[in-house]
């Protein structure tokens, strides 16, 4: 297999009402098939998505985890009202998103937002808006592709962060190798390899953290083109998931 992968260039700061799907089709020249990964912070501006600390009404229980944690209480409480269930409260919030993923302040950023008393929250929900880019690509162009948007993460166990897969169009999230063999013969069980991850930790590396400008990267030259998906599909349901259930039942 042989891929070629690169970051379009020339992307302006994105605004309020802009366009990301007509944007990379102006600034790209795109082919079928094409796996186009998305930062969300740009798709959170196009969302407008921006919120003043100001406009928070803070609650007492976001006031006492603002203790706890020393964050700043609106900023705890923006991280509240993105939340429908908090797992860890200090020394950071783990929180389960309303669109369903889990991770930390609910992945709402200070980072590459324009004036310091506006923070960004996640977009409302990614996979409607990897399907929105992937519909204007293909009424623009005629062509199929694969969205990501992705966020970055820090994981569970290890330290560093990569960048998350947590929205998609027009692709499987995972490449089931059950029922395979490996080299020797013998039936694979379990592997069932997070394509959408691997996918937008790879981007994250040619997206960079800082001020790159470089919020879109294309992955041309393999096809795991599907029309039907959804992030859902990788968030692993309450009831098979122990660590959830162990850290609930410590309450930290
Ligand atoms: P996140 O991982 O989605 O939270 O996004 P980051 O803040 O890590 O930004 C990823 C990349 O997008 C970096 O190269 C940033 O410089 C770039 N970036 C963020 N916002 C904008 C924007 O409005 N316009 C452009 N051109 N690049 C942006
Ligand atoms: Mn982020
Ligand atoms: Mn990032």
């Amino acid at each position: 297999m042989k891929a070629t992968a690169f970051a379009v260039e020339n992307i302006p700061l994105i605004k309020p009402g802009n366009d990301i799907g007509r944007l990379i089709v102006e600034k790209t020249e795109l082919e079928e098939h094409d796996i186009i990964v998305v930062s969300s912070t740009i798709v959170s501006k196009s969302d407008n998505r921006i919120l003043p600390l100001d406009n928070v009404k803070v609650t007492p229980k976001a006031k006492a985890i603002s203790k706890k944690n020393g964050n700043d209480p609106r900023f705890v409480q923006a991280v509240l009202n993105e939340s429908s269930e908090v797992f860890i409260e200090s020394p950071f919030l783990l929180v389960l998103t309303k669109s369903g993923s889990i991770c930390v302040n609910a992945g709402i950023d200070h980072s590459n937002v324009q004036g310091s008393e506006n923070i960004l929250l996640l977009p409302e929900d990614p996979d409607r808006s990897a399907k929105k880019i992937k519909e204007t690509i293909f009424e623009l162009t005629g062509k199929k592709v694969s969205v990501i948007i992705t966020d970055t993460n820090g994981r569970a166990f290890r330290m560093g962060q990569t960048g998350a897969a947590i929205g998609i169009a027009g692709i499987m999230p995972t490449r089931d190798w059950r029922g395979t063999k490996d080299l020797f013969g013998r039936v694979l069980e379990v592997k069932n390899e997070a394509i959408i991850d691997e996918f937008a930790g790879f981007a994250n590396i040619l997206m960079g953290e800082g001020n790159g400008g470089t919020p879109i990267v294309i992955i041309r030259g393999l096809n795991f083109y599907r029309e039907s998906c959804s992030i859902k599909e990788l968030y692993r349901p309450e009831t098979e998931d122990m660590i959830r259930r162990a850290l609930i039942s410590r309450s930290v």
